[in-house]
């Protein structure tokens, strides 16, 4: 076994998105920070209904996949293609994009705390024009494993193998298969406890630390993470993370990278500039969304 360490620390940066929901964001924050295929990590949390009561009024993407995790609040999901899906503390949304999708995530309340994150899983080129999918998960349908050392860690997506027993989330194998194969897990360790768990060697990895504080690698070569940061992994095929005295909440994510070239403007995410032109003009045009 080989255990992975801490190669990068990507702090998150204050910054505001939509209608002006304000958010941190750690993956996307600066052109090339990302984690192939992982090309944006946001972060909103905020007790204030002016951080968050303007939501993300109807907008556009093409070329990758959108996956909104709640841990408080109520956000409401509509889409061109009539889906609708009330997102509330738990529940997960997968929405892939492919060619196009007009969308709007709007917050159903005005007062209390919203908490969640938005990933942006990259597509290949060859799945980028895909007719768009989407797929709500409520909170019921993702396994909880229960940890030895106390703690708990939810498999969103991917097989979790915790001491030998492996536990398949709800974004898995069969004909949902993702090209990208990835690992989604939020975890939450008590204090003082320890956390390993395989991760496919080759596979690009992080840990975005949300609560707590924790030190990642082998025992007597770990290194701290700091809260509100991604923590990007060195390849190898295990992990160990141990929460400090306080306990650790953290995401972790691994996928098989794509080597592709990523050319992005705003929500766009194609492998070329005339790609990229191509959408904006198939949005302009009311055709970004169509079947054909
Ligand atoms: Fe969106």
């Amino acid at each position: 076994m080989t255990t992975r360490t801490l190669a990068q620390v990507i702090e998150s940066i204050p910054t505001a998105d939509g209608a002006g929901v304000k958010l941190r964001r750690s993956l996307g924050s600066q052109r090339g920070v990302h984690v192939d295929p992982f090309l944006m990590l946001d972060e909103f949390y905020s007790d204030d209904p002016d951080d968050y009561i303007g939501g993300f009024p109807a907008h556009p993407h093409r070329g990758f996949e959108t996956v909104t995790y709640m841990l408080d609040g109520h956000m409401r999901h509509e889409d061109h293609m009539g889906n609708r899906g009330d997102l509330g503390p738990g529940d997960v949304q997968w929405m892939t994009a492919a060619r196009g999708i007009i969308h709007s995530e709007m917050p159903q309340q005005s007062e209390g705390r919203m908490r969640g994150f938005q990933l942006w899983l990259n597509l290949p080129a060859r799945e980028k024009m895909k007719p768009a999918a989407y797929r709500d998960i409520p909170a019921r349908e993702i396994p909880a494993v229960q940890l030895a050392g106390g703690g708990e860690a939810r498999v969103i997506a991917g097989t979790l193998q915790v001491d030998g027993a492996p536990t398949a989330g709800p974004i898995n194998g069969g004909a949902a298969q993702l090209s990208t194969d990835p690992l989604y897990v939020d975890v939450r360790l008590p204090a003082g406890a320890a956390f390993t768990a395989p991760i496919r060697a080759g596979y690009n990895a992080f840990l975005y630390l949300y609560e707590g504080s924790a030190a990642i690698g082998a025992e007597g070569a770990s290194r701290p993470l700091p809260q509100r940061a991604a923590g990007v992994l060195s390849d190898g095929d295990e992990l160990r993370v141990r929460a400090d005295a306080g306990g650790v909440r953290f995401l972790l994510l691994a996928a098989r990278p794509l080597r592709e070239p990523v050319v992005q403007y705003g929500p766009f995410v194609m492998n070329t500039r005339e790609e990229i032109e191509q959408a904006v003009a198939d949005y302009r045009s009311g055709r970004l969304a169509s079947a054909a």
